[in-house]
């Protein structure tokens, strides 16, 4: 049976301090969920994050990592440095991550391939932009981040895959994609993967939705049958708004 999940993803945000805080509040404040709670601030604060977190069931996943083992890449971080820390699961492919820092679906292929191999769960982020959503290609585009991402996959590995469906236009925008809408893409995205694998991979991956997810719309969203979550980028930063996403699912 698929996981209930919501994610924070924290993005260049919070200082050490700042951190502190906010993790402090929520898991002061989280209620009982069946979801998976997870967080993922900045690199830097991951390490304090995951110690703050000790007796907590709230998880800390990273927002990024490199394909290679180790070697000269400078700034980068690897699989390894993530599970040293007590990381284990890894956001790949945030549209942010395509836009601004050239990962492309060949970059992203490898560094799945590299998290799953060293036992790394990966969110994998995908959704198209505004004008592909005009001009009627979205279900096109996502397909093929789908395919060029994930279709070269053992079907083994699909139980390390979360995926979220997190249309550019609707991040960080204010502009949700309405709940019907999200519901079509994700029950677009299971049937695809259905037919690439099979019925029972499609029914175990937990598809969430991300993109201007904030407490007044996140009941409805998440009341959709294909919908299983949430990745919250701004609303995941005020303790009170991330803990009544939680509360919505
Ligand atoms: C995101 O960046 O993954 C995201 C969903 O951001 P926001 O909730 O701010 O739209």
């Amino acid at each position: 049976m698929r996981s209930k999940i919501v994610a924070g993803n924290w993005k260049m945000n919070k200082n050490l301090e700042e951190t502190e805080t906010l993790l402090t509040e929520l898991s002061g404040k989280l209620p009982d969920s069946e979801a998976e709670v997870m967080v993922a601030p900045t690199f830097v604060n991951l390490s304090a994050a995951v110690r703050n977190l000790e007796n907590s069931s709230i998880q800390v996943i990273a927002q990024n990592m490199h394909f290679a083992e180790s070697g000269a890449y400078t700034g980068e971080i690897s699989a390894d440095m993530l599970l040293n820390i007590g990381v284990d699961t890894c956001i790949i492919g945030h549209s942010e991550r395509r836009a601004y820092f050239g990962e492309t679906d060949e970059i992203l292929a490898k560094k799945i391939k590299t998290a799953l191999k060293n036992g790394i769960r990966v969110m994998f982020c995908f959704g198209e932009e505004l004008e592909d959503r005009k001009s009627g290609n979205h279900f096109k585009v996502v397909e093929s981040q789908l395919k060029n991402a994930l279709f070269s996959l053992d079907k083994d590995a699909w139980s390390k895959i979360i995926l979220a469906y997190e249309p550019v236009w609707a991040i960080g925008t204010g502009e949700t994609a309405s709940p019907e809408q999200a519901q079509e893409m994700h029950a677009f995205i299971r049937k695809t993967i259905a037919e690439a694998f099979d019925a029972s991979v499609a029914d175990n991956v937990s598809i969430l939705y991300g993109g201007s997810v904030k407490p007044g719309n996140a009941a409805e969203i998440f009341s959709k049958p294909d919908v299983d979550g949430g990745l919250i980028g701004g609303a995941s930063l005020v303790a009170n708004d991330f803990i009544d996403i939680i509360k919505a699912i």
